[in-house]
């Protein structure tokens, strides 16, 4: 059965054009509740440990740059069938790609400023997560 959280991240190009109280109003309106939220700033490395699963792929040191660039929103999300639906209201990796209509067609900038992370199953949902917010936090 499909759980019914997630995690995101609104990414810094996304905050630094000044565009986060839409994507949450985005997100809001799609019917998803915010369980825990905060704004934070990574280091390089602490970007490195969250997209560790990245390590071997030729855009690995680029893109822990420019996750560390800028402040991010770190937030777990609640619907039903959380993990799918949400991958579906930020489409594709690459914008070109996306729908219309999505967070990233309206606001990504390239594939890799893609302006929000979505988890990609219920297992990394809850382990980035955690990456983010004790259990105490999580309401
Ligand atoms: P996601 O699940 O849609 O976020 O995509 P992936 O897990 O494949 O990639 C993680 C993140 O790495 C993406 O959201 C982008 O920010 C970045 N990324 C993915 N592919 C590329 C690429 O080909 N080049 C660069 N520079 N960044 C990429």
């Amino acid at each position: 059965m499909a759980g019914n959280r997630t995690f995101t991240m609104i990414k810094p190009d996304a905050m630094g054009a000044g565009n986060a109280g839409a994507i949450l109003k985005m997100i809001e309106e799609a019917g998803f509740r915010i369980v825990a939220m905060k704004v934070t700033h990574l280091t390089k490395e602490r970007a490195g440990q969250f997209y560790e699963v990245h390590k071997e792929r030729p855009f690995y040191n680029d893109l822990c740059e420019y996750m560390s660039s800028g402040a991010i929103i770190a937030a777990i999300l609640e619907k039903d069938n959380a993990v799918a639906d949400f991958r579906t209201l930020i489409g594709a990796t690459n914008p070109a790609d996306a729908a219309e209509g999505t967070i990233r067609k309206l606001f990504a900038t390239s594939i890799e400023a893609n302006a929000v992370h979505g988890s990609d199953s219920d297992e990394n949902a809850a382990i980035e997560g955690s990456f983010y917010f004790a259990k105490t936090e999580q309401f």
